[in-house]
């Protein structure tokens, strides 16, 4: 089974390989009209169909996959250039359309070729064709003496537009692809980022986003000598909710309360989910007497709430224990003195606030 890549190679290469055989259809037309020998076109033909060949059996055998050019851009576009050159030595008077043939091929190119690629391109293509153009002199010709003549060169050149306008419309094909991909790669990345930082059930910072958040307040609090609290929120009785109702209550719970917490604090401070039915508080410019008084009015939004509007004879409450960070204290131990603040509130019934002793 081939995989996309090497399809959509395959696919350019055999239409750069009709397209070809389009290219050559006036050569033929020029010989059945007899300015040119039929040996022309037959030989240019036979030359085109080879090198298609082996370019479609390379890239379907796989291996091009490796080269820096897997779609062997740079040889076909050669191969092109390099057979339209002798089709002006053998063909002179027909040598306008071997130049108009060359602009087909090199279309191709825009799909993989560097700048300096490009370059190269330039100063070979002009080297090969002023040396032949200089070598056949006069003999080169438009061939237009006869109203056959005029059509044909009419016919071909209706062509070699029709195929430059298929190339390009390919290539942006191609382009639109690669634009709808590129635009995945980054709607995932920045879902990626997003799962990196927040918490999935309720959409506010998770755990590793707050103790990032931590690590840089404290890392403020030494240099400019401010101070940050934490507290930790824990919902009351929460196991009893998911057994009664269910665990999908429970979630939507959990998420209005995210919201209520959030809402319930200045926009200065930062809330999280820790894990499970705990919350945390990162709290910034709070003094000893606004801190308590915050902390009641969101223990105090939390138990108003009309919780029955999720289910009939819901309440919720938390507890949370609070710590000021003190100085030189590790994020670790601050956590765990709010921690163990929260637990002495849960043994004092629940329902309420604890803050830790600096
Ligand atoms: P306490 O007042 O002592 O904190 O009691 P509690 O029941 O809240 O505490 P416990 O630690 O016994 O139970 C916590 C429960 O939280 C158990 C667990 O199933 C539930 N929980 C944790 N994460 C989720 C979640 O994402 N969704 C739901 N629905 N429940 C969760
Ligand atoms: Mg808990
Ligand atoms: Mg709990």
């Amino acid at each position: 089974m081939l995989d996309p890549k090497t399809r959509i190679r395959l696919r350019t290469t055999a239409l750069a390989g009709i397209d070809y055989v389009v290219g050559i259809l006036s050569l033929f037309a020029y010989a059945a009209v007899g300015t040119i020998s039929y040996a022309v076109p037959l030989k240019i033909l036979l030359a085109g169909l080879i090198f298609n060949t082996i370019f479609l059996a390379a890239i379907a055998s796989g291996s091009t996959r490796h080269c820096r050019d897997p779609s062997l851009t740079g040889m076909q576009v050669t191969a092109a250039c390099g057979i339209n050159l002798v089709g002006v030595l053998m063909a002179p008077q027909v040598t306008y359309m071997f130049i108009a043939n060359i602009f087909v091929p090199l279309a191709y190119a825009v799909l993989h070729f560097s700048r300096r690629a490009f370059l190269v391109a330039w100063v070979l293509l002009s080297v090969a064709w002023c040396g032949v153009l200089w070598l056949l002199g006069a003999e080169v010709g438009i061939a237009v003496s006869t109203r056959a003549e005029q059509t044909i060169l009419m016919g071909s050149l209706v062509l070699v537009f029709a195929r430059f306008i298929a190339i390009n419309a390919e290539v942006s094909r191609l382009r639109e692809r690669l634009h709808v991909k590129n635009k995945n790669l980054a709607d995932a990345t920045a879902r990626l980022a997003e799962l990196a930082t927040h918490d999935e059930l309720t959409g506010i910072w998770n755990r590793r986003k707050f103790m990032d958040l931590l690590q840089e307040e404290r890392m403020r609090a030494e240099r400019t000598g401010s101070g940050f609290c934490v507290a930790i929120v824990d919902v009351d009785h929460f196991k009893t909710v998911n057994d009664r109702l269910g665990h999908g209550v429970g979630d939507v719970v959990l998420k209005a309360l995210a919201a209520l917490l959030q809402n319930s604090m200045r926009a200065t401070d930062r809330v999280a989910r820790f894990g499970g039915e705990e919350f945390t508080f990162l709290l910034v410019d709070y003094n000893e007497n606004a801190l308590p008084v915050a902390m009641e009015r969101m223990r105090e939004a939390v138990e108003r709430h009309d919780w029955q509007r999720i289910a009939p004879g819901l309440a919720v409450t938390v507890s949370a224990g609070v710590a000021a960070w003190r100085w030189g204290e590790s994020t670790g131990q601050v956590l765990n003195r709010a921690d163990t603040a929260l637990y002495e509130a849960k043994n004092a019934g629940r329902n309420c606030i604890r803050i830790a002793p600096n």
